[in-house]
């Protein structure tokens, strides 16, 4: 037996999990200055999250990398450099997730068949719709997922806004749709925002994960929901703290999720714009008072567990 699978080697020798990477967000900063120099642009210096910015602030950052990723080539460079930059940080498990119908530079189709070209097999790809876009846009994305091997996932991302016409349960359709192609469903939710959105993520559109879920416990009932259904939480602490949903990173609910039995792993949500990799994220997250030895193995082994398949 070797010191990596001995039941008494540290948590740190595992193999990790990375279930929450976007890839809009995880570019190499080389990768960034080289896509930008090529396009004659600069790269704004406040490009990094900053703690406490708001959702919104964060999301906005993202128009500068997606306008470097407008091309199949780009798509494809990248895709694959979050793959070897993930085998490096020691995650044997890699989803990647994007919203393909935000790079403009060629059909859906091409674009996301760079990613797959990209990604080789090394990762499964989530495709996300966005709060707020047409039910229609999800529709197509879990019909285009359905048709490529190696998507293994649809995604409801960003975040909603009073301004949006369209609400979670008009996104049922895609979702029940994604499922019947075999496709995992996650949700972006209770991203600081009320449990209510988790419990609709979960009974709306059948998520399987849910993103981030900062807000649970505040309502039992949902607690006893997600241990009932074993949903599995996406927990991106540092990303939670920059945007404001957990007042620091200590104050992730983590482990107390764990004492309750509710299904977590641990993400990274966005390499580049949290200047975070996974082995620091959990660094992080074993800090947090409470997580102790046999914590850090559940939420790792709940990320190779909860990982989609089809
Ligand atoms: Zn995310």
């Amino acid at each position: 037996m070797t010191s990596e699978c001995s039941p008494s080697a540290s948590w740190t020798a595992l193999p990790l999990a990375d279930l929450h990477r976007h890839l809009d967000g995880s570019l190499r900063p080389d990768t960034v200055a080289a896509l930008a120099a090529a396009r004659g642009l600069e790269v704004p210096s406040d490009l990094p999250f900053a703690p406490g910015m708001g959702l919104e602030a964060a999301l906005a950052r993202f128009a500068f990398t997606l306008s470097l990723l407008q091309e199949p080539d780009a798509v494809r460079r990248v895709a694959a450099e979050m793959c070897e930059d993930a085998a490096a940080e020691g995650v044997t498990t890699l989803e990647i997730r994007f919203a393909p119908q935000l790079h403009g530079g060629a059909p859906m189709e091409a674009i996301l068949d760079a990613a797959l070209e990209g990604a080789d097999g090394r990762a499964g790809l989530t495709l996300c719709g966005l709060y707020g876009e047409p039910p229609e846009t999800l529709r197509r994305l879990a019909e285009l997922g359905g048709s490529r091997e190696g998507v293994v996932g649809l995604d409801l991302a960003g975040g909603p806004t009073p301004g949006h016409h369209w609400r979670m349960d008009d996104y049922a359709p895609a979702f029940r749709r994604a499922a019947e192609l075999g496709l995992g469903r996650t949700v972006h939710a209770g991203e600081g925002r009320p449990p209510a959105e988790i419990k609709q993520a979960i009974l709306q559109l059948g998520a399987r994960r849910v993103g981030h879920g900062t807000t649970l416990l505040q309502d039992p009932e949902l607690v006893d929901l997600i241990i009932e259904r074993g949903v599995t939480i996406e927990a991106c602490a540092t990303s939670n703290w920059h945007v404001g949903a957990i007042p620091a990173v200590e104050a992730h609910p983590i482990p107390r999720w764990v004492a309750l039995g509710v299904p977590v792993c641990v993400c990274t949500d966005n390499t580049l714009l949290s200047a975070v990799d996974a082995p620091t994220e959990h660094a992080r997250i074993a800090a947090i008072p409470g997580m102790d030895e046999a914590a850090m193995r559940a939420v790792i082994a709940q990320g190779h567990a909860a990982a989609f398949g089809r």
